[in-house]
């Protein structure tokens, strides 16, 4: 059983809110485990296992990873984590189904979620931000164009490798995956504000603030 007062948070936000950075700085400070969905899908893209090769199929068609093949995974990484450590939770729940199966497989495992901060933006600053990020694609570094990489850059500083924007942070693609967003993660985000769990973080501040603001409630 892992210990009652570990923490384990859900990090919850639209495209380009910056969870991902603040789950990261969370899982540094308290030494938890940064579970990741997007880069656990990835990473088993490029294994080619069945699971791998099914996710990458549904991603070339353009479709989303179901739900259950996210509960799988889930389920799949608690139980590599040590007892004692805690977990942030960063891509999951997502939609509603994904929800009542994590707290139950968290239960089982005896965890708990202890905090859910959403950390909102408006759609304007999500497209702003999102429009200005580039990636390499050999080492898949990412970049904020005007920020951590010069406005002209064609390669990557780190690896030399060509320096590309996702066919996901052009203006149209962010616009569709923010209906998406908010159509199926407005729901997850309403529950937890019901079950009076959501602690809401102003994510239109600086990287220290937003985690400053964070680590107000713990
Ligand atoms: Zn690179």
């Amino acid at each position: 059983m892992a210990k009652k007062n570990t923490f384990h948070f859900i990090l919850l936000g639209h495209q380009g809110s910056g969870k991902g950075t603040q789950a990261k700085l969370l899982a540094q400070k308290f030494n938890l485990v940064h579970l990741e969905i997007g880069n656990i899908l990835r990473t088993m893209v490029k294994t080619k296992s069945p699971l791998g090769r099914k996710v990458a199929q549904r991603i070339d068609q353009g479709k989303l990873v179901p739900f259950y093949m996210i509960v799988e995974i889930v389920k799949d990484k608690l139980k590599a984590i040590s007892k004692n450590k805690g977990i942030v939770f960063d891509g999951t729940p997502r939609r509603m189904p994904e929800v009542a199966p994590l707290e139950k497989v968290l239960k089982k495992h005896g965890r708990q979620i202890t905090h859910v901060f959403f950390i909102w933006i408006s759609q304007r600053e999500t497209i702003k931000r999102l429009s200005k990020r580039r990636s390499c694609e050999k080492c898949g570094t990412l970049f904020i164009s005007g920020k951590t990489l010069s406005v002209r850059a064609i390669k990557c500083p780190k690896c030399q490798g060509k320096i590309i924007q996702r066919e996901d942070d052009t203006p149209v693609s962010i616009r569709k995956r923010l209906i998406w967003s908010h159509q199926k993660t407005g729901p997850v985000i309403e529950s937890y504000r019901r079950q009076g769990k959501l602690i809401e973080i102003n994510g239109e501040q600086s990287i220290q603030k937003v985690f400053k603001d964070i680590l107000s409630y713990l």
